[in-house]
């Protein structure tokens, strides 16, 4: 999954992208406000951290203005003050959730994962399809009850597909949405993690969809 995080303060910044690599995501970081607006603009994301105070454009501005843009991607807002006010703004403002500094990074997490698959309409945290289970929680993965190591980018298009079952995805969905802007992007490269990843899972559960890109299970 790819995120976009939004935080001026460089520390924090730094200390949020390294947690969501190490949580597999892909990350893209803006510290400014109108950065921010044009990558959420342009690019597709999963899920967005949305710092409110913010250098150029406050991030409320910018959430209004994605929202005004018809850009529905799931957005936590990080408010600096325990003020209601700003969150009750946030949320009329179109923010999905919302964590008042300072928080813990686990229950950042815990959000986003809760966030990405409502926006999927999942329930649980723990995707299941056809024998194979993905646990969003602990990134662990079973294959008919046995464990199976995965690397990071196989992760990501495991996930990616666990999440929007049946669903047709195209290559260009994977590419954009298991790197990151700065990532060498190589359309090449992902029938390459499929291909291992099908090694690894039951025959069948990957499909082709000739000309279109692929499907998890069956038609
Ligand atoms: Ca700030």
């Amino acid at each position: 999954m790819r995120v976009l995080l939004v935080e001026d303060d460089p520390k924090l910044r730094e200390q949020l992208a390294r947690a969501l690599r190490a949580a597999d995501y892909a990350v893209d970081e803006a510290d400014n406000g109108r950065d921010a607006l044009y990558l959420g603009q342009e690019e597709p994301f999963d899920v967005v951290v949305l710092d409110l105070g913010l250098p150029v454009l406050d991030g409320l501005s910018v959430l209004r203005r994605w929202r005004e843009a018809g850009r529905t991607m799931p957005v936590l807002i990080l408010t600096a003050r325990a003020s209601w006010h700003e969150k009750v703004e946030g949320i009329d403002a179109g923010a999905d959730d919302y964590l008042t500094k300072p928080f813990h990074t686990e229950e950042l997490l815990a959000r986003l994962r809760a966030l990405i698959r409502r926006a999927q309409g999942m329930a649980s945290p723990l995707l299941e399809y056809g024998g194979v289970t993905l646990d969003t929680r602990s990134g662990q993965v079973t294959v008919d009850g046995q464990p199976v190591t995965l690397t990071g980018h196989e992760y990501r298009v495991l996930e990616y597909f666990m999440h929007r079952p049946g669903a047709l995805v195209s290559r260009t969905d994977l590419t954009e949405h298991i790197y990151a802007q700065d990532f060498d992007r190589d359309s090449n490269t992902i029938e390459v993690f499929v291909g291992r990843l099908r090694k690894k899972l039951p025959a069948g559960l990957i499909q082709t969809v000739r000309g279109m890109g692929y499907r998890l299970g069956g038609a």
